[in-house]
């Protein structure tokens, strides 16, 4: 039978280059019914051939699938020594062996499996067979689904999001800090190494994160990357089936996805299709040879990404742009290979129903081909309509993240399904503001101009809004630790359009004074994740009092918005800074929330005339933050650097 196979392969190509379109398809029926008697007849073989089992299989990714999902119609990607020299066999009625394809490199073999619409949960068994000898054997499970996993409500504008990087928040399991097969050791004297943090220590502590006041966590990615150096930050994967044991295990990590359900607290993971780590077992024996981009060597990324948009861009530098490197240890996967594209298709879908999660965080968005990135954003939407995905565009202006949004109507006719961005813009204006002179065309008129272009967004309720993440200074450094101006920005996020996000410690104003833009100081230990702390930002203990006074502000403001719909639907309206007075409502049926920031340095008395087209004839208000009721009739005073939030009555 494997004679009939290998004629039946030489038949293929030597009729593929015909170009007569009806002869192919003839072809290729009479192939498929050659392929599916011989199936047929191993049906009937399979149990009384001889079995000589001699690990062949090294992986099967995806390692599984679940019955009742959109996607039925599988690529497996079987990798093993010499594995194409084996006949896969399929013996199911929920799935079947459509075809299997051989790459290049003969320790592949792609499966196409296309299992049925009626499909019962089943171990599938796949035979591979060499003579008609069993050589290896794979239990493929087609699981249940958890019932209404489709529908899956992915984070929005009523959550807040606390962003935790796992190696540097709390070592909950000193046991896996160090793991034998791994390349590096850890190392807490260096900010760039490993310092134990893990998954456990997530779970010990979500009632922490419960309290302040956050709805959902976003990891830094959690895959294992088994690199040299640096492995600690995540975004260098080398297995995208599991989690680097570092931080934990796959159980352990939907353990945490649904521990972190049971409190309200939605699991956002944190993928990156466009690049792999360096010592990716794909990368080092690679299938094929466009596999990688610049698969023969590396050439960095050139960085220009204006090239996705520009009408004038040439082909050399958009090539340049997406399909460079990003640094020399992240080998750019090639997404216009079908193959790849399946690939990472299928393994976001895996991890989304494997580890029942709300969201998702995409690194460095637009350096992957854009189209893959369509199809990729569409295969997980169409699956899980509820769901988020959040892009990484790292720019200053609301025209290139604008692109990016589903909705978009594009100049070049280019379709995006990403629901949401991460609001840098907003991000940059709002932090020159806080800290500009006090000049014309700077301070608040920065930001009151960034939101002015929120035209151009398809939904700009649904952007990521943020003081800061694991890329940038700390918030309170970037005001230069006035706790004033960082408490007026922890109020503009917690009201403004959007769905704010926090970097962890900022709740404790945790800073990287020494070096701003330094990684490994900004993403320093969470203070209590280790027990040679001085301070335990858990307990308490030993925070000063600026410290503790922040981390209740931040509860009571976190909690406030919690259920606070005008701030998570609201319409708003702003009005323009007057003497760096900035304010904006936001207003949803009859309520009506009125936020006012004041940059001077002295107090000053605002005159409530100027908004009677929000505020009519109202005349008091809740001043949230004092917990006092105010006059707002003729005058409000302000103090001096501080932000206000009145409910009007
Ligand atoms: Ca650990």
């Amino acid at each position: 039978m494997v004679e009939i196979m290998k004629l039946e392969v030489k038949f293929i190509n030597k009729y593929l280059k015909m170009k007569n379109s009806i002869i192919r398809k003839l072809i290729f029926t009479l192939i498929g019914l050659i392929v599916t008697s011989c199936n047929n007849d191993k049906e009937l073989e399979i149990e009384n051939l001889e079995v000589k089992l001699s690990n062949k299989i090294e992986r099967v990714e995806p390692p599984n699938w679940w019955v009742g999902m959109k996607t039925r119609d599988l690529q497996l990607l079987v990798y093993g020594k010499n594995i194409s020299d084996y006949v896969p066999v399929i013996n199911s009625s929920n799935a079947k062996l459509v075809s299997t394809e051989k790459v290049k490199n003969k320790n592949y073999l792609f499966l196409n499996i296309s299992i049925s619409k009626n499909a019962e949960p089943e171990n599938i068994e796949i035979n591979f067979l060499n003579d008609n000898i069993v050589v290896d054997r794979y239990k493929f499970s087609l699981l249940e689904r958890k019932e209404n996993s489709s529908k899956v409500e992915g984070f929005n504008n009523s959550d807040v999001m606390y962003l935790i990087t796992p190696d540097r928040y709390v070592n909950g399991d000193p046991e896996n800090d160090d793991v034998e097969y791994m390349y590096e050791r850890p190392n807490r004297d260096n900010n760039r190494g490993l310092h134990g943090g893990d998954l456990q220590g997530i779970i010990n502590n979500l009632d922490y994160i419960e309290d302040l006041g956050f709805t959902t966590i976003w990891l830094n990615p959690v895959l294992e990357n088994n690199m040299k150096k640096s492995s600690y930050h995540g975004y260098s994967t080398t297995d995208y089936y599991k989690i680097d044991p570092r931080f934990g295990t796959n159980e352990l990590f939907k353990e945490l996805s649904l521990k972190s359900k049971e409190k309200g607290i939605k699991l956002v993971m944190d993928l990156i299709p466009n690049h792999c780590g360096s010592e990716h077992w794909f990368f080092i024996d690679p299938p094929m040879d466009d596999w990688i981009n610049n698969q023969s060597g590396f050439k960095q990324t050139s960085h220009n990404r204006e090239t996705v948009q520009d009408i004038y861009a040439s082909e050399i530098d958009k090539k340049e742009h997406a399909d460079g490197w990003f640094v020399e240890t992240m080998p750019d996967l090639n997404q216009k290979n079908k193959k790849m594209s399946k690939y990472l298709i299928q393994n976001t879908l895996w991890w989304i129903e494997y580890a029942e999660l709300s969201g998702i965080r995409v690194d460095t968005y637009p350096y992957s081909d854009k189209d893959f990135m369509s199809d990729w954003t569409f295969s997980v939407m169409n699956e899980y309509p509820n769901f988020n995905i959040v892009g990484e565009e790292w720019s200053d202006s609301p025209i290139v993240i604008s692109y990016w949004q589903k909705d978009m109507i594009n100049h070049d006719g280019y379709v995006s399904y990403l629901p949401t961005l991460m609001d840098f813009p907003l991000q940059i204006s709002f932090a020159e503001a806080l800290t500009d002179d006090f000049d014309w065309g700077k301070g608040f008129i920065k930001p009151y101009k960034t939101l002015a272009s929120d035209f151009l967004y398809p939904n700009p309720n649904n952007l990521l809004i943020f003081p800061d993440n694991h890329d940038m200074a700390r918030f309170y450094t970037q005001v230069n630790n006035d706790l004033d101006l960082f408490k007026m920005g922890i109020v503009y996020y917690s009201t403004m359009r959007g769905i704010p996000q926090f970097y962890y410690g900022t709740e404790i104003l945790m800073n990287s004074d020494e070096n701003p833009g330094d990684h490994g100081l900004i993403r320093t230990e969470f203070p209590g994740g280790w027990p040679d702390h001085s301070k335990n930002a858990f307990t308490g203990d030993g925070l000063s009092f600026k410290e503790q006074q922040t981390q209740s502000f931040f509860k009571e403001i976190l909690n406030w918005r919690k259920d606070n719909e005008v701030i998570h639907n609201g319409k708003l309206i702003q009005f323009a800074p007057k003497d760096e007075i900035y304010s904006f409502f936001r207003i949803l049926d009859d309520k009506m929330v009125w936020v006012i920031f004041n940059r001077n340095d002295s107090s000053k008395k605002l005159n409530t005339a100027r908004f009677k087209e929000l505020i009519a004839d109202k005349k008091i208000g809740y001043d949230v933050l004092n917990k006092k009721r105010i006059s707002i009739s003729n005058h409000i005073i302000l103090e001096k650097k501080s932000a206000l939030i009145i409910e009007i009555e």
